[in-house]
């Protein structure tokens, strides 16, 4: 077997800290944005006033495939879509603690009645997690863990490159995804409740295939979370 260089989630999160803390060393100098709309912030607030205050006041519910529950803070449009493809595809880490918040508060709102043993992401395949350096799915977890005081571990691996659910055709998209997500421990997922965390739920099947897998070896409870809801059906 070819051994791939990777990054193992706790050099990722050894990273991902490292930035952060440059981040505040750096604030003087290069001053704190709002993640959302750029406009410059004080180090102190996460985001600034007026999109705090535009922050929508319901939360997204629905169903991945297969019926699992999924729960989203915003819809997948502006300004939030720019937002989290910016912390996705440049590397803007430094936004992670203001999304986790965010998702943190939709998971006490719409699961309060729900008991989690353990959080998990959605893992990229090691070519994918090679190319972007970072799993972003790992770090809003990593972060949704410290705040909702939940470990985090990390219970799926993906063992098949397959072309990505958003350029892929809306009829294929469960094709697309089914087989790809291995657990990688039955021992880890004996009656586990679990709360699966995504960055962006489209079509609902990479969720839904994930949260299959987690349940055929052993987990009694899935539920997920993402920071964005595509409210549109994109084809
Ligand atoms: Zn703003």
């Amino acid at each position: 077997m070819i051994q791939l260089k990777t990054y193992s989630n706790t050099e990722l999160s050894k990273r991902h800290r490292r930035k952060l803390f440059l981040r505040k060393v750096t604030a003087a100098v290069f001053p704190e944005r709002c993640p959302y709309c750029n406009k410059v912030i004080t180090p102190a607030l996460a985001c600034c006033i007026d999109c705090f205050e535009n922050f929508p006041e319901i939360t997204y519910e629905r169903m991945a495939f297969g019926g699992y529950p999924a729960v989203s803070p915003f819809a997948y449009i502006e300004p939030y879509d720019k937002a989290i493809k910016s912390f996705k595809f440049y590397d803007n880490l430094q936004s992670a603690p203001q999304f986790a918040e965010v998702m943190a508060e939709a998971v006490k709102k719409s699961y309060s009645h729900e008991d989690f043993d353990i959080i998990t992401f959605v893992p990229l395949h090691p070519n994918r997690l090679r190319e972007r350096g970072f799993n972003q799915s790992y770090i809003l977890a990593k972060e949704l863990s410290e705040l909702l005081l939940i470990p985090c571990d990390e219970l799926l691996i993906k063992t098949k490159d397959n072309p990505p659910q958003h350029k892929t055709e809306a009829k294929d998209r469960k094709k697309n995804v089914s087989g790809v997500y291995k657990a990688v421990s039955k021992d880890k997922l004996q009656n586990k409740r679990i709360l699966l965390v995504d960055d962006i739920i489209t079509s609902g099947h990479t969720l839904g295939e994930c949260a299959r897998v987690l349940v055929e070896n052993g987990a009694t409870r899935v539920c997920c979370v993402t920071f964005a809801t595509a409210v549109v059906k994109t084809t």
